[in-house]
């Protein structure tokens, strides 16, 4: 190994413990829930410049994201947080500039750290807002043309970095299933975990909005990390809105919403 690859090595670690450092504290900061966290969210045209895509992100307004404040109002209610409100969600400008690439899936630990680097220093240069910047989650949503049976990519948050990219449908008969991923993203960056197996269907009883219902199916409604309702053992299908979403115990844990029992 020669001088300068060593050099090079021993500096991006450094950069690499920094940023662990700065976004642990970070993510401790915006889960104590003394305050609101600001969420700003961000319309990309994912679909090259698309006139379809661009007309609909233009005319979307602030309204259109109520729905995920007030879930998580709702959902907190039981809980014991000092904030209110969990969430404080506002629209920030469109922007025309995409995210790094997401690594593919199988391209290994390397790869979505070096990924993990290059979307946090996107960020920081496409993040317009400076404010509270350890109460604030960026949700930069890549909004695609909705067209039948296409399917989107999936959508990729920094662990502890409270900032996510998520990928919509720019249709209005989308925007509360758009919702349901914005929430469920969201979610992730303060430390929810997904509760669902390779198939799909959701693990028990961690991914049941109700574990203890009697008889079991149908649910009635779809664990947020989950985002979809099991009707029997073997069928199941997604919830409309965040009106058939609850946050579980197991993710009101995660989220620190529910103090582990000493
Ligand atoms: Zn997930």
């Amino acid at each position: 190994m020669t001088l300068f690859k060593i050099i090079r090595i021993l500096i991006l670690l450094a950069v690499f413990v920094v940023v662990a450092f700065y976004a642990k504290n970070q993510k401790l900061k915006s889960r104590s829930w003394t305050e609101p966290v600001s969420v700003v969210i961000y319309r990309i045209n994912g679909d090259n410049n698309s006139p379809v895509v661009n007309e609909y992100i233009n005319e979307l307004d602030e309204g259109v994201f109520e729905p995920v404040d007030r879930f998580l109002q709702q959902q907190s209610a039981k809980y014991k947080l000092i904030a209110k409100q969990p969430t404080q969600i506002r629209m920030g400008p469109v922007l025309t500039v995409l995210p790094p690439e997401a690594p593919l899936p199988g391209e290994g630990y390397v790869a979505i750290i070096w990924w993990g680097l290059k979307f946090r220093y996107w960020t920081y240069k496409n993040a317009v807002d400076s404010d509270s910047g350890m109460r604030r989650i960026d949700v930069f949503v890549l909004y695609h043309e909705a067209t039948k049976d296409r399917s989107l990519q999936h959508s990729l948050g920094l662990d502890k970095g409270l900032a996510v990219v998520v990928h919509a449908f720019s249709s209005v008969e989308q925007d509360q299933q758009n919702n349901i991923v914005i929430a469920h993203e969201l979610l992730h960056t303060v430390g929810a975990t997904d509760k669902y197996a390779a198939d799909n269907s959701a693990l028990f009883p961690i991914g049941y909005a109700d574990p203890e219902q009697s008889p079991l199916y149908p649910q009635a409604k779809a664990e947020i990390m989950v985002a979809r309702i099991p009707l029997s053992a073997s069928t199941m299908r997604m919830a409309d809105s965040l009106d058939e979403c609850v946050i579980g115990e197991q993710t009101a844990r995660e989220i620190n919403w529910l103090q582990e029992e000493k």
